[in-house]
């Protein structure tokens, strides 16, 4: 069984603040789609890689896709149009296929085997981690309408993999605008997505404070 993976630097990170998207930015001497790309590397599984990066950043690009032998097409307005762009170049003989945000760079290899081997088993798998805070849901912004059992909660990250067939049929479909991730496009099939702990490491770079942590941790990781 192979995979291909595709790696969205899509967006403009407006929520970060800075004018370059933080996915471009150096990250403990490396860009940091970067991290991403060099963790993907390291699964032999893992056969092609597809970068979607903004328009502008297309001719930028091209001295990676020698150095790292992957292939690079432009985004879209949503993160759900810039999958389904990097969709359109997946080879023929990929089984599964993962999406991946380049603004989690602290994925691992180890992470990457876990959620493609219960991809296999399950058809569908998520990288995700048990919520840590008691958590409250609130109708109005402002007071409490309830508190959710925290053990039922699961935040989901990336790597998401699922089976090329199935991940190219819900793409093909209608897609509503409030999706953040595939795994939600899956579920309204109602096929099974399982569940894999990748515990907080492989958190997602969103504003500066993540920057830091995420510097620090790779910087931890090269001692
Ligand atoms: O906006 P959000 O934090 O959910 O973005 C997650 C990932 O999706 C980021 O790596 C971002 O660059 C990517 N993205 C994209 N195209 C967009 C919006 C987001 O590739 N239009």
């Amino acid at each position: 069984m192979n995979f291909a993976v595709i790696i969205v630097a899509g967006g403009k990170g407006l929520r970060f603040g800075s004018k370059e998207p933080k996915q471009f930015l150096p990250l403990a001497k490396k860009k940091m789609f970067l991290w991403s790309i060099l963790a993907f590397k390291k699964v032999k599984e893992c056969k092609q890689i597809v970068l979607v990066v903004p328009e502008n950043k297309l001719s930028e690009m091209e001295k990676y896709k020698k150095q790292y032998g992957i292939d690079v097409v432009s985004g879209g307005k949503e993160r759900y149009d810039s999958v389904a762009n990097g969709l359109k170049c997946i080879k023929d003989d990929m089984d599964f296929v993962a999406v991946h945000d380049a603004a989690r760079p602290l994925v691992t290899e180890k992470i990457i085997k876990e959620v493609f081997c219960a991809a296999v088993k399950y058809g569908g798998a998520i990288a995700a981690a048990v919520a840590k805070d008691s958590i409250k849901f609130s109708k109005n912004g402002k007071i409490i309408s309830k508190s959710i059992d925290r053990k039922n909660i699961w935040q989901a990250q990336t790597p998401q993999i699922f089976k090329t067939s199935l991940l190219k049929k819900v793409y093909s479909g209608k897609i509503a605008k409030n999706i953040t991730d595939d795994a939600q496009l899956i579920e309204k099939t109602g096929r099974k997505v399982a569940l894999v702990d990748c515990g907080y490491e492989n958190f997602k770079v969103t504003q500066p404070i993540d920057f830091i942590t995420a510097k620090a941790v790779l910087r931890l990781r090269s001692l």
